[in-house]
Parts: C-alpha cells; sequence; structure tokens
C-alpha cells in the first residue's frame, strides 16, 4: 500500500499575541527544521513513530521551545520532564515522568515502548532505562537557560503558588517575544500507519512531582490505525480529565464523525466546559489534518505528501 503521507506538529499554545515578522521568524524557521527531519524519514518510505519522534526531538534540542533544553522550571528551580509517544499500528506506547538528566526524552520514551514491559515510568527508573540504552544522558543544568529562570520569577511574584501555562502572558506583557511550549507531532506515513508523540517541561512553576498530559495515552498522547493520532498542548490537568486524545479517537470511532469535526468538538465539547486551554494536531486515517486551539495561538506546521510544508502561529 502506498498512500500520501501527512504530518503536523505543534510548539505549545497560550495566550501568544502578534508581535513583528522578525521576532516570529526564528520559530517559523525551528517549526520547519523540525518538519524537515520527518520528512526526510516519511520520503523515505519509514514509518509514522520515527517521523514524530525526530521531529519532536529536534525541537527538545531548541530552546525556543518548552522541552527538553529550554524546558520550564519547576517551583523548586529544576526541571522535571515528561514524554510519550504511541504507535497506531499496535496501539505499543511508552511515557516517561519527572525525568532530570535525559537530553531527549521522547527517545527515553520510545525506548520503554520498544522494552514492552510497562507504557509508563517515573524519574530515577526512566533515566536508569535511557542510560542502559545508550541514550545521551546530560547535567540537570544542560536543560536551563536564562530566560526560563526570569519567567519563574515572574510567575513567582505574579501568582504565587500556582503554575502557569508556558506560553501566557498577562496582559501587559503579552507582547514578549519570548514564548516557548510543549512540543508534539503527528504523522501518518505511506503504509497507512499513524503515530504521535508528545515532550514538555510542564507548566512554569508546578510542584516537583506533579505530571502533566503530555506522557499520558488518551490525554496528551494517542494514535489508533483505526481513527487518528493526536498530540496535546494546554493546562495538562484538563485534558487528563478530560482524556482528550481519547475522545476525539472516540468521536471518529464510535460516533462516526470525521477527523476535522472530531477534534474540534472534543476541544470545544469535551476541554472547554472543563475550564481546559490549549489546542491539539491532528491526523486522521484518511490523511486529513486538524489542528484545532481555544487559546490565542499555537506554534505548529504540517504537510501532506505533494505539497509545500507550512507553518502558522494564529488562527
Ligand atoms: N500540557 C503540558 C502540561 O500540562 C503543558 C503545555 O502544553 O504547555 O504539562
Amino acid at each position: 500500500m502506498s498512500l500520501p503521507f501527512a504530518f503536523a506538529l505543534h510548539g505549545g499554545a497560550g495566550t501568544i499575541a502578534p508581535t513583528h515578522p522578525q521576532a516570529e521568524a526564528p520559530y517559523h524557521e525551528a517549526l520547519r527544521a523540525a518538519t524537515a527531519r520527518a520528512l526526510a524519514v516519511l520520503a523515505a518510505d519509514g514509518s509514522s513513530l520515527d517521523a514524530v519522534v525526530e521531529a519532536v526531538a529536534a525541537l527538545e534540542d531548541c530552546p525556543l521551545f518548552n522541552a527538553g533544553h529550554g524546558a520550564v522550571f519547576c517551583a523548586d528551580g529544576g526541571h522535571e520532564l515528561d514524554a510519550g509517544v504511541m504507535d497506531g499500528r499496535t496501539l505499543a506506547a511508552g511515557g516517561v515522568a519527572g525525568v532530570r538528566t535525559v537530553r531527549n526524552p521522547v527517545r527515553a520514551a520510545l525506548e520503554l515502548m520498544y522494552e514492552g514491559r510497562c507504557v509508563l515510568m517515573g524519574a530515577d527508573a526512566a533515566e536508569r532505562l535511557a542510560a542502559e540504552r545508550g541514550l545521551d544522558i546530560v547535567e540537570p543544568g544542560y536543560f536551563s537557560t536564562a530566560h526560563r529562570l526570569a519567567q519563574l520569577r515572574e510567575v513567582q511574584a505574579r501568582r504565587g503558588g500556582l503554575a502557569a501555562l508556558d506560553h501566557d502572558r498577562e496582559p501587559e506583557d503579552a507582547d514578549s517575544p519570548h514564548r516557548f511550549g510543549t512540543v508534539g507531532a503527528v504523522a501518518r506515513d505511506r503504509h497507512g500507519h499513524l503515530a504521535a508523540a508528545t515532550s514538555t517541561g510542564g507548566m512554569t512553576n508546578k510542584p516537583p512531582g506533579r505530571i502533566g498530559d503530555s506522557p499520558i495515552v488518551g490525554a496528551g498522547v494517542y494514535a489508533n490505525d483505526a481513527t487518528c493520532a493526536v498530540s496535546c498542548t494546554g493546562t495538562g490537568e484538563h485534558f487528563i480529565r478530560a482524556c482528550l486524545g481519547h475522545d476525539v479517537h472516540a468521536r471518529m470511532r464510535y460516533g462516526q464523525q470525521g477527523t476535522f469535526l472530531a477534534a474540534h468538538e472534543a476541544l470545544a465539547q469535551t476541554l472547554g466546559p472543563l475550564g481546559g486551554r490549549g489546542g491539539m494536531v491532528v491526523v486522521g486515517r484518511d490523511g486529513q489534518i486538524a489542528m484545532p486551539f481555544n487559546s490565542r495561538g499555537m506554534y505548529r506546521a504540517w504537510v501532506r505528501e505533494g505539497d509545500d510544508v507550512r507553518t502558522a502561529i494564529f488562527a
């Protein structure tokens, strides 16, 4: 079987305000560079799983986004990273939570999935697995950037003990050029197989030990060849309670909805009433792409085989 591949990724959602094209250019470039990594896999007849992992690893290495290098800080001044992957062909999945020394948490999630003994693994054990598998291990300070530290101080001064969604800014600094976010990707390969991956530093000022939606199957990451692949970004607690990734799948599977309607209605009807904010990228088994969000913006890129790569931040 050879179908046209389809791919979409996000770099987070939030109350991003338009600035000037010059300030936005690096984000568009980074999204394109990560997409190119996925396209290299997909155009060589590679798997959707490899494509989403390569794209997410590229964004983890980029300090512009809240994953890997450049991740947000926890309340105690450390970083705890979460990542998840899911293979729509087999429904195999892997998620790591609270890792502090793995350069590319998405690769650790993939190793856990391949190992096949469990689906979710926390902190120390996940770090040991990553080291055993030969993944890059770094000092915790590798993830820190000066801007992120300033962001932590600002959130602590403004919100005390509350955590903040990475892209969110108060109105007075809504035009801050420093906007970053959780990253994720979905793909359908030429064989019709779907996959999803999501990676994050979580929310600024989050309590140590807090685990968000990103590594959780059916919440921030989901893939099933029967329906769709989904990667989410936003207020993680709401996405977990909404089982949002699975909600999109269920609308398609049991409600016979198409990709676009399922994604948009899941956001509006399931996440919205809980007070959740954010968005998601979805690719359907038919290759359709949907990228709904209920925040002001969501960094995103998408391409279907034969078309040009496109990137966008606002609606
Ligand atoms: N969903 C992520 C979390 O709650 C945050 C984000 O998407 O920016 O950990």
